[in-house]
């Protein structure tokens, strides 16, 4: 069947952004498509057309995929139709749930291209061979003796009253013959016979390792019944490979692609599951949060592949050391979640969190691995938190305290008023550099690829303590979100920002600033009046200002600090999705949140040495370009990257090829040097006319 008519697919899909990126994709894989923003419409033209797959989302106003499904199924047409449903929630259940309802397969969103075109493939062989066997059964009126297709008659009461070859040497190694029964697995066709039923139904029979399927084609006057039987042993095969793949999909969807230990969605599932069973048994669950110590500096003094081996080492030595009942999944970065359920008291931790630590140790010696260690911090339900997200909260301060206690070490939660004195302390001088104004803003280039010249600058806060040293924002951001903090670090970070911003403008430079924005600052009364109060103090243009948020913030599940989002979009500033790839990547927020701009999580840029991960942000640029966005790629430290980047077709970078974090000075340096080598054709003089050069 190969080269013959594309086939025609019906997709049904109410997100708009969604449906328009299912239909170009559809139609890119040679597929004639046509697309429905609801179930009834999706109905009536299939009435009319009949097409052989149908590709549909379970959610949808009016008439869900699920119905939809069930609808089509009860049409009971003459021609098989293949039912792929989309769904956000790939859980077990809800897989169980799609089969029961006439489901043929079940799509987990968000999916990669060459998931649909290897299911498509899968859908287009099966709904041909069915085609091809229903014909031939219809078309049968006849049954030449020499037909190569088995071919039985027999009465009502079973027996066989006549054989063609090819059943005959069937029947031989049934040990049947002309005159005897028919083999049992066939007689339910005779029952629907018995009970007048009208519609082919169809039956197997296993020999001889194929596989025959049966249909009654006609019953004679006299009551002889005609059993045509096929070959479906490659039909069989390909339903064999799709459940495989299913499973191995299901199974994927909820594994760390590195570490093969769970993921984040697991974790998430697994979680409310087990506080429930916890409460139900009246038994004890502690979270303990995993971190890798210095892992930064593992990357950086070997290499990210060698931090990557000491990431499935640390997962693979945690996996085989709990009980099954127990999970581990990789919460982000280089930090695990192990949850221990059925504990009877929270003594019983220790030994464990000791053992754990110690494990993962033993295990290096063995390994080409440089020696590291690891920090613990648990907290355990229903003793210290009543809900999964207090728990990892407390979970996190015990984490803290085991890093501020010197590190190699596990911490329970102890309760507030024992929150390690060491993060107090930390707490207390990020609290005065805050009120100080001694924190920082260096400002890393974003360079435009298309035109080669700066576009603009993303500002990071830098924290240097006089009595603490350089603290990374990696660890004083999340303490000071942890903390009530980030507010008023990040109006100092802002404030330093903007200014620097403002005196660039005043110099000719007309670049864009991103400003990182943490969920808790969208939420907060002053943040939009202190934003545009300062931007009118400092004459900037909106459409210059770019806020970046990351996906883990999950802006999206809060109204307010999507209310923010929007007023923030209407007032003219840009909004960029900013580590697009390093979690859960979530597609719907793309669709539903109008962001400018996508980032590409610069992670994924490392692993861009391997085709696979190439393929990777080779997706994320196409979807970004597809939906109108900005791509911007971040992370890049090699020519080569640079080249296969602008290649793809990403029209910004910002990485250490192009330069690192500067301090303000050093930005100013920076940008003349680029004006020396002509990046900048013309400065312009006004501060505030964002008449002049534009990038
Ligand atoms: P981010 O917003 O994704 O910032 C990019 C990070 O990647 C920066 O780390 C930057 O120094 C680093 N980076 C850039 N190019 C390269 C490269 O070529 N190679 C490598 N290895 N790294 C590169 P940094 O400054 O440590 O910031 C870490 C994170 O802290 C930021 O990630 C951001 O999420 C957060 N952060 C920093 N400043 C602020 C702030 O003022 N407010 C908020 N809310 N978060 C901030
Ligand atoms: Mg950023
Ligand atoms: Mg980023």
């Amino acid at each position: 069947m190969e080269g013959s008519k594309p086939l025609t697919i019906l997709y049904a899909e109410d997100d708009a952004v969604s449906a328009k990126l299912l239909g170009r994709t559809l139609q890119n894989l040679g597929y004639e498509a046509h697309g429905f923003v609801n179930g009834h419409q999706a109905l009536e033209w299939f009435e009319k057309i009949q097409p052989p797959i149908i590709i549909s989302d379970w959610m949808m106003p009016q008439m869900d995929g699920l119905e939809f499904c069930r609808r089509v199924r009860a049409l009971d047409l003459p021609y098989y139709t293949y039912f792929i449903l989309l769904t956000a929630n790939s859980s077990e259940t809800n897989y169980h749930k799609a089969m029961d309802h006439g489901v043929d397969d079940f799509l987990a969103k968000p999916f990669r291209r060459e998931d649909l075109h290897m299911r498509l493939r899968v859908a287009e062989r099966i709904v041909r061979q069915r085609w091809e066997t229903e014909a031939k059964i219809r078309s049968l009126a006849h049954f030449p003796a020499d037909n190569p297709n088995p071919i039985l008659q027999a009465n009502r009461d079973g027996a066989i009253t006549y054989a063609n070859q090819a059943s005959l040497s069937l029947l031989r190694l049934w040990k049947a013959d002309v005159g005897g029964a028919l083999p049992d697995s066939l007689l339910p066709l005779l029952a629907t016979v018995a009970r007048g039923e009208q519609a082919v139904s169809e039956a197997e029979l296993y020999c001889d390792n194929r596989t025959y399927s049966f249909a009654v084609t006609s019953v004679s006057e006299d009551g002889l019944i005609y059993l045509y039987g096929h070959d479906i042993t490659a039909r069989k095969r390909a339903e064999t490979d799709l459940i495989a793949m299913r499973n191995r999909a299901v199974m994927q969807s909820l594994q760390d692609a590195l570490t093969g230990i769970g993921n984040r969605v697991l974790l998430e599932q697994r979680l409310p599951e087990l506080l429930q069973k916890a409460t139900q048994d009246g038994k004890k669950l502690a979270l303990v949060l995993v971190d890798i110590d210095n892992f930064k500096d593992i990357n950086d003094s070997y290499g990210h592949k060698v931090g990557d081996q000491a990431l499935i080492h640390v997962g693979h030595t945690l996996r085989d050391h709990l009980k099954s009942r127990d999970c581990v999944c990789r919460w982000g970065g280089d930090e695990l979640v192990i949850l221990i359920s059925e504990l009877q008291h929270r003594s019983q931790m220790r030994p464990i969190c000791e053992r754990l630590i110690q494990t993962v140790k033993e295990g290096l010696g063995s390994s080409d691995l440089p020696k590291f260690t690891l920090s613990m911090g648990f907290a355990v339900f229903p003793d210290d938190a009543p809900s999964g997200e207090t728990l990892l909260q407390k979970a996190d301060q015990a984490l803290y305290q085991a890093k501020a206690d010197g590190r190699d070490c596990w911490r329970e939660y102890l309760g507030e008023s024992k929150i390690l004195q060491s993060t107090q302390h930390m707490i207390q001088r990020l609290t005065a550099a805050i009120d100080e104004s001694r924190l920082t803003a260096y400002f890393q280039p974003v360079w435009d690829v298309v035109n080669q010249r700066p576009a603009g600058v993303e500002s990071l806060a830098r924290w240097v303590d006089p009595e603490l040293g350089y603290i990374p924002p990696d660890e004083f951001i999340p303490l000071a979100e942890a903390k009530g903090l980030i507010i008023p670090l990040s109006r100092v970070v802002m404030r330093k920002s903007l200014e620097t911003m403002r005196d660039w403008r005043s110099r000719g430079y007309d670049l864009t600033l991103s400003l990182n924005l943490s969920k808790r600052q969208l939420v907060e009364t002053h943040f939009l009046t202190d934003l545009y109060r300062m931007v009118d103090e400092f004459q900037l243009p909106h459409d210059r200002v770019i806020f970046e948020v990351t996906e883990r913030q999950s802006i999206l599940g809060h109204a307010l600090g999507r209310q923010r989002i929007e007023a923030m979009i209407a007032a003219g500033f840009r909004l960029s999705l900013d580590d697009f790839g390093s979690g859960y990547s979530s597609f719907d927020l793309v669709g539903e949140i109008p962001f400018h701009e996508l980032k590409i999580y610069g992670g994924l840029i490392r692993k861009m040495n391997t085709p696979q991960g190439r393929r990777i942000v080779q997706a994320i640029v196409e979807m970004g370009l597809t939906l109108g966005l900005t791509v911007v790629a971040e992370g890049a430290e090699q020519e080569e990257e640079v080249n296969i980047l602008r290649e793809m077709g990403t029209q910004k970078i910002q990485g250490y090829y192009y330069s690192k974090p500067l301090p303000q000075e050093k930005l100013f340096a920076y940008l003349e040097e680029q004006t020396r080598r002509g990046r900048f054709s013309r400065p312009a003089n006004v501060p505030g006319a964002d008449k002049n050069v534009s990038f």
